[in-house]
């Protein structure tokens, strides 16, 4: 699978410079695909024809312009498979996950920013003003590679349905569905310039669209250094930024709560996509008198996750995106384990899986909330449980992180859950194993991050504001 141009001007483009990327499979080691790396240049172009797209697709009636996110997601039905292949390949997720989470869900996703966009309410009367939402312009979109096509979708579907043009750079390590989007885009004849999409790194392409004068928004998604830095060259042009970044989620198990289903609920969300995942429950809090036995049934539930190809029907956990991620989660371990957490079970590479980047699913207990596992994004699978006293104190634990992005709180009642969920500054929380719901915006407090994507709320970020006094 090779793709040796870039999408934009509703055409297929020939890159500026002749460098590419090997797209690496997680599981086999070996190369995939390869996608041109763009320049500077690239990206200049891209934002022109976004400007130029802007001054059409912002005037085309909302009523006219939801039909285009069904139609998108509709062509991208069709490429479920390949979506689904492609990211096993690239991020290590297993295939049944997969298909359902990195290819169906978002697909859905996309369609459904139509329905958003029909009921939103864009014109308000206030006293004397008519206050009119408006594209906030071309926005430019940076994501990573852990749920490429979702976290593109999340920023593309809600901006293209507000009225905006899109200057998106996937993740270098996994930049195939994008691809297959601008394929879906060009297929079905969405307007020339609506869809702009340039591969690269970074350093290179991401920084050129954030600092790029015709960029009017930068919403990102990754690791918190990276969301620092695009914030403050967004900033310099003034410009709006939405960020979401990375997270150290709690999952509060409260003294009353039955542990035969909370705790491996616990283990799931910790471990779904092998720990690749920002809103993941890291770590686990768990009343003192209680911790041994939320231990053992933590070490049961991770034992019937089996973990091997993703391309194999029985895996539930695949390997790990990248040697470099693997070698960054391994470092983690061996932290956990200078630290003086007690390890359970894991800690290393899996001895029967030597290709792949592969890291043996981990259960350290006994944590300390002030440890480095306890406080750092480990980004792989590895679990933190952590004893505490009292109720209050296992909130002031779930608390006591930069992060805030989701978590978890189970109780013997959903008032004693809620009660406790009030008090988590987070942006999220799941109470005695309520669903992920893809009406509700997500994002972070903290250093997790600026603004909220997902649901009817998510196409706020891309409008601004006009006060028509008469
Ligand atoms: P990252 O380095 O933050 O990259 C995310 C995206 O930003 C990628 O497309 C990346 O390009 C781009 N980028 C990096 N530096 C940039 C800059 N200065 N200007 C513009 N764009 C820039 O994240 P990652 O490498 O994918 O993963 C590293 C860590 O981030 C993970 O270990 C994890 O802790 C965290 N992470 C968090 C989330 C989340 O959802 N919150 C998701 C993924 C990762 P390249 O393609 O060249 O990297
Ligand atoms: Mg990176």
């Amino acid at each position: 699978m090779t793709y040796d141009k870039h999408y934009y001007g509703g055409a297929w483009q020939a890159p500026s410079g002749t460098d590419s990327t090997a797209v690496i499979s997680s599981a086999t080691e070996q190369e995939v695909a390869r996608v041109p790396r763009g320049t500077a240049d690239d990206v200049d172009r891209a934002v022109g024809a976004a400007r130029r797209g802007f001054e059409t697709w912002s005037r085309v009636p909302a009523e006219e312009r939801a039909p285009w996110l069904e139609k998108l997601s509709e062509a991208m039905k069709s490429r479920v498979p390949a979506i689904a292949e492609a990211i096993a390949h690239e991020v290590g997720t297993a295939l049944g996950l997969a298909t359902k989470v990195q290819a169906e869900f978002p697909i859905m996703m996309l369609g459904l920013n139509a329905k958003f966009l029909r009921e939103a309410k864009l014109e308000e009367q206030l006293g004397h003003s008519l206050v009119i939402k408006e594209p906030i312009g071309v926005v430019g979109c940076v994501t990573p590679w852990n749920y490429p096509l979702h976290q593109v979708v999340c920023k593309i579907a809600p901006a293209l349905a507000a009225g905006c043009t899109i200057v998106l750079k996937p993740a270098d390590m996994a930049p195939l569905s994008a691809f297959m989007l601008a394929e879906a885009a060009n297929d079905i004849g969405l307007p020339k310039g609506v869809l702009n999409i340039v591969s690269g790194s970074g350093r290179v392409v991401g920084e050129a669209i954030v600092a790029h004068p015709g960029v009017d928004m930068v919403s990102f998604t990754g690791s918190l250094p990276a969301g620092r830095r695009i914030a403050s060259v967004a900033g310099d042009g003034i410009k709006k930024v939405t960020l979401e970044l990375g997270g150290k989620s709690a999952f509060v198990v409260l003294d009353d709560a039955p542990f035969e289903k909370a705790i491996p609920a616990g283990v799931n969300n910790c471990m779904q996509n092998s720990g690749q995942t920002c809103s993941a429950w890291t770590r686990m809090l768990v009343p003192k008198s209680r911790h041994d036995e939320a231990v053992e049934l933590a070490k049961a539930q991770l034992a019937k996750l089996t973990l091997g190809d993703p391309f194999d029907k029985n895996t539930r956990l695949g390997p790990l995106a990248s040697a470099g991620q693997r070698d960054s989660v391994l470092g983690y371990i061996e932290h956990g384990k200078q630290e003086g957490a007690t390890l359970v079970t894991g800690g290393g590479r899996p001895a029967n899986l030597p290709t792949g980047f592969y890291v043996e699913p981990t259960i350290f207990a006994n944590v300390d909330n002030r440890m480095r596992i306890a406080q750092e994004e480990i980004f792989g699978p590895v679990l933190a449980i952590i004893p505490y006293e009292s109720e209050a104190d296992a909130v002031s634990m779930a608390n006591d992180s930069e992060y805030g992005l989701a978590g978890g709180v189970w109780a013997a009642t959903p008032e004693r859950a809620l009660g406790v969920a009030r008090q988590l500054r987070t942006g999220q929380v799941d109470i005695n194993g309520g669903r992920f719901n893809a009406l509700a915006p997500f994002g972070g407090y903290k250093k997790s991050g600026i603004g909220r994507e997902i649901g009817p709320l998510a196409l706020e970020e891309f409008f601004q504001l006009k006060s028509i006094q008469r």
